[in-house]
């Protein structure tokens, strides 16, 4: 693997999306960072790539993750990886595609993450109030793509297939191929704050035992829903679709940095 090792950086603030399943409302905050603190607190780590993803939709306000990214970027010359459930206008799509094609001039990549965990069900999940409706999402995605940003669709949290059904799932597959480079996907994570924001018991679900998942991404405690079934049959969806399907997201990096590398 070309990329190993990664930093994460954030806002500190609470997100105001406000979706039911995020565990990022239990990391606490001690302190409100400038932005250049931001960019500075990961001056002494060693790091092949930055994700722009931790306690906060870093792109909840457009303009500042933007300038985030940029200023990691002049600092760090770094591979960026951001994730958003946002959309961005035509104006800030642009500012994404200089920002990735001077990345390109330094061999680094700019990946961009969409999140969307169901269409129809969307609100079993998030705050529809909040957040732009999964098909926004999706149209974002080919803007992106035809702008020539690698786009990874974040297709998670995955919920059991009675609850948010594989369906829906399948059809995100099936609206966003040809726009995105792969997928990345994952489970379910609960405590007992998410239990009461989803209005759900614990004994709702069955769970992984010594589950090691976004490790490092997060210092609170979860237990993640057994969804093995549904990230099969995702799995396998994907592939009948010839889309390369993950369920981490540092081996699709290392794809989609391969395959760019490839191309230039
Ligand atoms: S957009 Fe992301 S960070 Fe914000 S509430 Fe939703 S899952 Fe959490």
């Amino acid at each position: 693997m070309k990329i190993n090792s990664r930093a994460f950086v954030s806002f500190d603030e609470y997100c105001p999306f406000d979706c039911k399943h995020c565990y990022t409302y239990d990391i606490e905050r001690t302190s409100y960072r400038s932005m250049d603190e931001i960019v500075n607190s990961i001056s002494k780590q060693q790091f092949d790539v930055v994700y722009v993803s931790q306690k906060n939709d870093n792109f909840a306000v457009p303009e500042r993750g933007i300038q985030l990214c940029q200023n990691l970027f002049d600092k760090y010359r770094c591979n960026i990886f951001a994730i958003t459930r946002n959309t961005l206008s035509d104006r800030d799509i642009h500012k994404i595609q200089d920002l990735s094609i001077r990345m390109r001039e330094s061999n680094k990549l700019f990946v961009f993450a969409v999140s969307i965990s169901a269409i129809e069900s969307a609100s079993k999940t998030e705050n529809a109030d909040r957040v732009p409706s999964p098909l926004s999402r999706i149209a974002f995605i080919k803007q992106l793509s035809d702008s020539g940003i690698p786009v990874i669709a974040m297709i998670r949290p995955v919920y059991p297939d009675k609850i948010i059904p594989i369906t829906e799932l399948a059809k995100i597959i099936d609206l966003c191929r040809g726009h995105v480079s792969c997928v990345v996907s994952g489970g379910l994570g609960v405590n007992d704050n998410i239990l009461a924001r989803l209005d759900m018991t614990r004994d709702a679900f069955t769970y992984y035992e010594n589950y090691e998942y976004l490790q490092g991404a997060i210092d609170c405690e979860i237990n993640f829903v057994n969804v093995a079934d549904e990230l099969n049959l995702l799995r396998a969806k994907c592939a009948g679709v010839s889309l390369p399907f993950f369920e981490h997201s540092m081996p699709a990096l290392n794809f989609l940095y391969n395959q760019a590398m490839k191309i230039a």
